[in-house]
């Protein structure tokens, strides 16, 4: 991290609540569903597809994850009623991970019961390292009864994800999203070198692809989308058997360079009231965007 980024992320929470929902509006959609519902739309008229998140994280009482979870399950209902080409993602610790790995099971499987009912899918979001075992843990309990309407995430900044990768595979029919990885995390655990994270970036991407499994590849790096383009196109593979996957607000016109090329492309539509922890990680990420911030509460802005 640069000494400008470290400092970025020193001073976020710092700046008073109404100045982060000013600059993070192009990474959500909206605070209700309805406003979701009207991103995926017009994403869907540009011939892109979406994933629902309703925002939310680190629940800690079974009263709070059951709310989310109803808000999960409209989610779905609303997609099939709509007819919207999109799939739900969900937070672990959201849907009670943390409390109880069998309460998050349970409420798992209430929202994999209809999305199979309505032939849709849901995707396990990765949190921080001490959930990535049960995460992963959970995934395969869930895929064994929901196979191709579940999948989950792996983040290539962390050193074991290549083996994670390669245990999925001998376990028959996956779906990955394959990200960076968005936490701090030790080094005993994780690659701090960008270069070693998008190395092992592209071999999980080559190996998943040349092993047939559907994989999200979602990332906005030029580098890591170039691999992945020439890859695909020189081994052959079909449209049908990846995706890229791109967030909400983020690189609008490299995602319609892709789209335009032909290649199935995810846009990531985060929406609802809890939308402060996901925007601080978004600004952090975007050091140019945090400039505006600060140059804005300093009244540097004009
Ligand atoms: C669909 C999707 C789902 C994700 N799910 C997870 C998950 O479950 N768990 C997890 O840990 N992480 C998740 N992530 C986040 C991911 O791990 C990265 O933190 C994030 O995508 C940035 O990495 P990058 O590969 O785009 O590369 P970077 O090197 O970070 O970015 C490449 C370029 O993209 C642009 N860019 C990136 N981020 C921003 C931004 N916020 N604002 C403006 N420009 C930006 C910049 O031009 C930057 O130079 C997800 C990402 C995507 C796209």
């Amino acid at each position: 991290m640069s000494v400008f980024s470290k400092l970025i992320a020193w001073s976020i929470p710092f700046i008073p609540k109404v100045v982060v929902g000013y600059f993070s509006r192009p990474y959500i959609a909206g605070e209700t569903l309805e406003d979701g519902i009207r991103v995926v739309r017009e994403l869907n008229a540009r011939g892109i597809m979406a994933t629902m998140d309703v925002l939310g994280e680190s629940v800690d009482s079974r009263e709070e994850t059951l709310r989310m979870r109803r808000e999960c399950e409209d989610v779905l209902h609303a997609i099939k009623k709509n007819n919207l080409d999109a799939n739900l993602s969900i937070k672990p610790t959201q849907m009670g991970l943390a409390i109880d790995p069998s309460f998050f099971e349970e409420n798992a499987r209430v929202l994999l019961d209809i999305a199979r009912g309505y032939d849709n899918f849901v995707r396990l979001d990765m949190e921080d390292h001490p959930y990535t075992d049960l995460t992963l843990e959970m995934y395969e309990r869930l895929r064994r009864d929901y196979g191709r309407h579940v999948g989950v995430v792996l983040q290539s900044y962390l050193r074991r994800t290549e083996d994670d990768l390669r245990t999925l595979i001998a376990g028959g029919e996956t779906n990955i999203r394959l990200c960076k990885g968005i936490y701090v995390e030790p080094e005993r655990i994780a690659y701090k070198d960008r270069k070693e994270v998008r190395e092992s970036f592209r071999r999980s991407v080559e190996l998943s692809l040349s092993s047939g499994v559907y994989i999200g590849i979602a990332t906005h790096d030029d580098v890591l989308l170039e691999h992945a383009v020439e890859y695909v196109s020189a081994k052959d593979i079909k449209r049908e058997e990846y995706e890229f996957q791109m967030l909400l607000g983020v690189r609008h016109q490299r995602r319609d360079e892709l789209v335009a090329m032909g290649h199935r492309l995810r846009v990531y539509v985060p929406f609802g009231d809890q939308w402060y922890p996901y925007s601080t990680r978004r600004l952090k990420e975007n050091p140019s965007m945090a400039m505006h911030v600060i140059k804005a509460i300093l009244g540097m802005g004009k």
